[in-house]
């Protein structure tokens, strides 16, 4: 199987990509910040918005702005009519089987929580094993550790390289019988790393666990396909992928979703309702108990369909271009120190900045704000990447289909100024 987020053609042979036209239909981008044009570098955390993207929000609360499921008026309908074809775009958009399997989330912390709690609660007992993967986001782990509190099951972690390369090695080593789930990070926001997910998907079927994969990083930055995966579960967050915030989408096979039945009680989840007792609903609708965020809802799919017309390979290939051409712009820098140089990367530049003589990450991303330049500082929410690699935090500058070679010169001519204020 082929390495997901990887353009399935070489990049010569894809039309070429107009950064400038998708920058043209991103608002936020062209506003200064600190008196400098602003140069938006902090994806990773959250992408800014196209236009289309603002134009559905505001299209659902200017002109269908009704509940949904429930109303046989016109507005009700037509707002139904376009959260139901919002999950059309995401069932096509990670090719799922089927429309029933996509549920509506709040992102990534939501999903996984929902797993833990329904499918996970039910399957995984005492004794039992589940792996995540050392360089996990708190979200990928903390649901885990509370899940092997509550059931007397024992959670390990995959150790990486120096450079952030997942050991594979290791990773079969820690799968057993009693491995019931592995939660692997797709791609690491910490370190950037794209894990070798074909292969742990393989060995983990092969001693009967169940994958799940959190996609925050990955579905941004190319095309995800969850059935040539052949993962049993997968996350993301809408806001990381042009879409809006609090909103995200749990896929999983339809099975495994039913045999973890209800989790938040509710309206929309149930069949009927009797103090006698309640039957429950169909899927998707088992799992979406509440008025749902209807017009994050709609906005995700517009996000969606922004990102299919650019071309998700399209979009792979413009941030290879990037990430290759800012890591070897950065590695040019005295004092700076990459972080996370692993053979498969996508969407992130993590470093250090003259370490040794007492510099943090937040002084360069602060001085890196007083000219314009949106970068992130800390842990990331990845404490145990930060431990394995003895670092306090990074600065991490990460990427979206709108950034250019100008954003990374940009960022070095930044970096170079900041450490020439804190020398
Ligand atoms: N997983 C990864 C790899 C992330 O980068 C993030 C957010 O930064 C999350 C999970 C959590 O996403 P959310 O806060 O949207 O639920």
């Amino acid at each position: 199987m082929s390495v997901q987020l990887q353009p399935s053609a070489p990049a010569h042979t894809l039309p070429a990509f107009d950064a400038e036209a998708v920058r043209a239909q991103i608002p936020a981008l062209h506003q200064s910040v600190n008196g400098k044009p602003l140069v938006y570098l902090d994806n990773g955390a959250t992408t800014l918005k196209p236009q289309a993207v603002i134009d559905a929000l505001l299209g659902y609360y200017a002109g269908c702005c009704a509940n949904v499921h429930r109303g046989v008026h016109t507005l009700s309908q037509r707002a139904t009519n376009e959260l139901e074809a919002a999950r059309t775009t995401v069932q096509r958009h990670l090719n799922a089987p089927e429309e029933a399997e996509c549920i509506f989330v709040r992102g990534v912390t939501e999903g996984v929580n929902l797993v833990a709690n329904t499918w996970a609660q039910r399957h995984v007992g005492a004794g039992d094993e589940i792996i995540v993967t050392g360089m996990e986001h708190h979200s990928n782990i903390v649901p885990w550790q509370l899940l092997c509190e509550r059931v007397g099951a024992t959670l390990h972690a995959v150790p990486f390289d120096d450079a952030g390369n997942l050991d594979l090695a290791a990773y079969r080593a820690l799968l057993s019988p009693r491995t019931r789930l592995v939660a692997a990070v797709h791609v690491s926001n910490a370190l950037g790393t794209v894990n070798p997910v074909a292969e742990m998907i393989t060995a983990a079927h092969a001693v009967g666990a169940k994958v799940l994969l959190d996609g925050a990083q990955a579905v941004p930055h190319g095309p995800v396909d969850v059935q040539q995966l052949g993962c049993d579960f997968y996350v993301f967050s809408g806001h990381k992928v042009y879409g809006p915030t609090g909103i995200g989408v749990l896929w999983g096979r339809r099975a495994l979703l039913e045999a973890g039945g209800p989790w938040h009680g509710g309206g929309d989840m149930i069949k009927r309702v009797t103090f006698e007792g309640t039957t429950y609903a169909e899927l998707p609708g088992l799992l979406e108990a509440g008025t749902p965020h209807i017009a994050g809802i709609i906005g995700l799919g517009a996000a969606l369909r922004w990102f299919q017309a650019l071309g998700p390979e399209r979009v792979a290939a413009h941030e290879a271009d990037l990430l290759a051409y800012g890591t070897a712009q950065l590695a040019q820098v005295d004092g700076v120190e990459l972080v996370g140089t692993a053979t498969e990367k996508a969407g992130v530049l993590s470093f250090v900045a003259a370490p040794a003589l007492g510099v943090h990450p937040y002084d360069i991303a602060e001085l890196l704000d007083q000219q314009g330049i949106a970068v992130r500082n800390g842990h990331h929410c990845a404490e145990p990447v930060m431990d394995r690699l003895s670092l306090s935090g990074t600065v991490r500058a990460s990427l979206a289909c709108y950034n250019t070679r100008a954003d990374l010169d940009a960022l070095v001519v930044g970096v170079k100024r900041a450490l020439s204020m804190l020398a």
